[in-house]
């Protein structure tokens, strides 16, 4: 419990720059802000994760990607970050029978993902952010914004605070109070869709003598069609997994209620994982059922006042790996557009950024028909395959979707739409086929000429970037 004479319990009444939650995004456009000479102080909901016994039962790991080390990167902080994560270099895939492929990510060993404790990497970016000079008043949550007097009132313990703000930076994740306000401001309506699936965590314990028990250069994944389990490694020697699942039905969370059940359910379809995951029963009764939604907001900005960023404008389904790392970037876009004309800034930042944002929500929902469900098809599997073998063929004209999200920093929205040409190129390729020998590779090679190149060049990117 804090002192009442805390300073951070006493918000100045006028501040330069407010940003509204201390989560990823929150702390990291605070530091952006920072150096840029503003005053910043961020006001988060909950109370100060540095002092909470983190035995909550949950531990959320996120792959960290090329955005997202990017934006870290502009900030000296990429070489922190990477030492808090354990690098993944591609997708363990489990069959029903516990037979194990193996997926490579990218073309070569440099292309890796890392994977990294949500809650210990927001701490340490709280951290860097107040050595920075930035002011954190927890336990602050916004309840309204008057948008013609520039105030945010919060509540701190049961006591209204109104604080003048110059400008607004809204980082309060997908149930952003903030949005909330620009829309009622506006008179326009942000969309929330809820998938009908949702997650729970489990843990996969470290063995005896502290090492993983599962290969921890890769990101398990044991798809089962309508539902799949995935497991992260952390850097302890233990694996976070995740269970997506349909809530409701008859193979649902909900049907899962008593231990015969659970058992029941992991014997059916993780025999291999029984062993790995010896608090299952305990786990799947105690820990909540996560939500995983799409956040659509027609306007993200409001004159020169507020913007909004992360979450709180486009929170996407997990799939894709990419919530965090579109927030990151949404910070490194906000960097490089940014003239100290905050209203037309705002607005820029609006309209480079929608698209992609819009892009990057859909690609994450059809991964998860990918991840949990296509990865088990042969002609899929085969197609996968031709579409590497193109890689490697032609690397200067070609790489898969997943590359373009994840390993480059193209606009979302070209990688989509490339994703698009690329995909009905494999499928020619592919029909009919069943082996790579079968594959006119010089015909693939006319194709990509006449159609992806001339797009990417109309796009102004080159591969590679
Ligand atoms: P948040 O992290 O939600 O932070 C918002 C902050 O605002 C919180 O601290 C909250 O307490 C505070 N707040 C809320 N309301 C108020 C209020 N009224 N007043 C004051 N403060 C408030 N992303 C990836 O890039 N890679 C992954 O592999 C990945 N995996 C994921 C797996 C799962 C299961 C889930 C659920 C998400 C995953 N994500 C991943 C997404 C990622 O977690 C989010 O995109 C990211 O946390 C968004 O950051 P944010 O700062 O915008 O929002």
């Amino acid at each position: 419990m804090r002192s009442p004479s805390d300073p951070r319990n006493i918000p100045p009444k006028t501040t330069q720059v407010v940003v509204v939650g201390a989560g990823l995004v929150g702390s990291l456009i605070a530091m952006f802000l920072k150096r840029k000479g503003y005053e910043v102080s961020v006001f988060e909901r909950r109370s100060d994760m540095r002092k909470i016994n983190k035995q909550g039962g949950r531990s959320i790991n996120l792959i960290a990607t090329r955005r997202g080390f990017h934006a870290l990167g502009l900030l000296g902080l990429g070489d922190e970050v990477e030492a808090l994560s354990v690098p993944v270099w591609g997708r363990m895939m489990h069959d029903r029978e516990g037979r194990q492929v193996y997926q490579p990510y990218g073309k070569d060993k440099s292309e890796r993902n890392y994977s990294v404790s949500r809650g210990a990497l927001n701490t340490h970016l709280v951290n860097l952010a107040e050595s920075r000079g930035i002011k954190f008043y927890f336990d602050h949550t916004l309840t309204s914004m008057d948008f013609e007097n520039r105030q945010l009132v919060f509540d701190a313990h049961g006591e209204v605070i109104s604080i003048h703000a110059e400008r607004v930076f809204g980082a309060d994740g997908s149930g952003s109070a903030c949005r909330d306000s620009l829309m009622n401001a506006l008179g326009e309506t942000a969309k929330v869709d809820y998938l009908s699936h949702g997650y729970k965590e489990m843990i996969i314990p470290a063995s005896e003598g502290g090492g993983y028990r599962l290969d921890e250069k890769a990101l398990h994944i044991w798809p089962r069609g309508n539902h799949m389990l995935m497991a992260l490694p952390n850097n302890d020697g233990s694996f976070t997994a995740t269970l997506y699942l349909a809530r409701e039905g008859s193979l649902s969370f909900a049907a899962m209620s008593s231990s015969e059940t659970i058992e029941q359910y992991f014997e059916t379809f993780y025999p291999d994982a029984l062993s790995l995951l010896p608090n299952r029963r305990q786990e799947m009764q105690d820990h909540p059922v996560g939500s995983l939604a799409t956040v659509s907001c027609p306007k993200w900005h409001f004159k020169d006042w507020l913007l909004l960023l992360g979450d709180a404008s486009h929170g996407i389904v997990p799939f894709f790996g990419q919530g965090m790392n579109s927030g990151f970037e949404d910070c490194s876009v906000f960097e490089s557009l940014f003239t100290g004309d905050w209203g037309r800034d705002f607005a820029e930042f609006e309209r480079q950024r929608q698209p992609d944002a819009k892009a990057i929500a859909e690609m994450a929902l059809e991964n998860f028909v990918e991840m949990r469900d296509l990865v088990g098809d042969p002609h899929f599997r085969f197609c996968k395959a031709v579409e590497h073998e193109l890689e490697l063929r032609f690397p200067k004209r070609f790489r898969s979707r997943y590359a373009n999200v994840v390993y480059s920093l193209m606009p979302y929205h070209v990688a989509q739409e490339a994703g698009r040409i690329q995909w009905k190129i494999i499928q020619e390729m592919a029909e009919g086929r069943t082996s790579l020998t079968q594959i006119p590779w010089d015909r693939a090679e006319a194709i990509i000429d006449q159609r992806l190149t001339p797009y990417f060049e109309s796009k102004n990117v080159r591969l590679g970037e």
